[in-house]
């Protein structure tokens, strides 16, 4: 192959940059040129590209967000501005494509593929939802920045001996309110997948809690659960604690990427060339049991990745 292409698409995550910076790199290495379409699947579509080299992409592994910009585009799911993608894809030389975003963008990735443009999806999300990878790049991240926002909150709530509900990202996945549930110390974390008994599991948990002597409490709640003020509402009418209410929102998806970002980043971004190289098309690059390996897209995203139970049963263990 002479020439790829590499896009970035959906929410942005901590880590695109170094997937972009992988790409081009290995590509680099193996004398294959780099084109860098802006965007996500619009600049495929209104032919928004740049040329990248191994010299272009020098710094940008410490930078969150992504050189390539991201969006939504709606185009794709038509008719025509798929095969509007498609065709500028071959008119621009691409043998073959890596898109970095969550499974919406490799639904993309799938239909390029389909149409002759091999395809290859890189998992960036901090949700940590696509099911067939243990780990997506930006899920370290965004953890490290809540628990950074969170330590500061416990500063403040433990002075006035108040309760602090935090809402982190996840709409569908509880896997960011889980592990920084458990890093921050949290009382109680609600989580899409697990529906839990508000008078067991929150009142009588802070009531019993506060008897040992606990002066504050942390609970967190993903996103997709409900209305965060709901939740410190109920917990002030029940126990009589002042409970505040902070929304973290989109301070989780910026900030340089963790080590273990850059690092999965890099390899996942090595592999997807590697593969094309080897003549894959409409292929998933995944972490399982760290390794990094690759599924077709449709038997990866058809596949099923539950909560991490064990760690739940901890966090529920240590929050007395
Ligand atoms: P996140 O997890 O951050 O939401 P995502 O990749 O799942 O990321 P989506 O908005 O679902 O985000 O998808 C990103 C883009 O992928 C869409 O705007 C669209 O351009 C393209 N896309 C999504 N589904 C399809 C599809 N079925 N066919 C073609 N393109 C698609």
């Amino acid at each position: 192959i002479k020439r790829i292409g590499i896009l970035t698409s959906g929410g942005d995550a901590p880590g695109m940059n170094a997937v972009v910076r992988a790409v081009v790199r290995t590509a680099s290495a193996y004398g294959i040129s780099c084109l860098g379409i802006r965007r996500g699947y619009s600049g495929l579509i209104n032919g928004d590209i740049i040329e990248l080299g191994a010299r272009s992409v020098d710094g940008i592994i410490a930078k969150g967000g992504t050189m390539l910009y991201t969006a939504r585009c709606l185009e794709m799911l038509t008719d025509d501005g798929l095969t509007q993608a498609a065709n500028n894809a071959h008119y621009m030389g691409l043998d073959g494509l890596v898109v970095c975003g969550g499974d919406g963008s490799f639904r993309g990735a799938q239909a390029l593929s389909r149409k002759g443009v091999p395809a290859i999806g890189v998992p960036g999300t901090i949700d940590n939802d696509i099911v067939c990878s243990d780990y997506t790049i930006g899920f370290d991240s965004a953890c490290n920045t809540a628990i950074q926002a969170i330590d500061k909150l416990r500063d403040t709530m433990q002075s006035h001996e108040r309760c602090s509900v935090v809402e982190v990202m996840g709409r569908r996945a509880g896997h960011l309110a889980l592990d920084v549930g458990v890093a921050c110390g949290a009382t109680a974390i609600l989580l899409p997948e697990r529906e839990i008994d508000f008078e067991k599991s929150i009142v009588e948990k802070m009531r019993a809690n506060r008897i040992r002597g606990r002066k504050h409490h942390i609970i967190i709640v993903a996103e997709g659960v409900g209305n965060a003020q709901d939740v410190a509402d109920r917990i002030h009418t029940a126990t009589g604690i002042d409970a505040r209410v902070t929304i973290l929102g989109h301070i989780q998806r910026g900030g340089s990427p963790t080590v273990r970002d850059r690092v999965m980043a890099t390899r996942m971004g090595y592999h997807a060339v590697k593969i094309l190289m080897e003549g894959a098309s409409n292929r998933v690059v995944c972490a399982r049991n760290n390794q990094i390996t690759d599924y077709d897209i449709e038997e990866g995203l058809a596949m099923s990745k539950d909560l991490n139970q064990e760690l739940y049963e901890v966090s529920q263990t240590v929050s007395i």
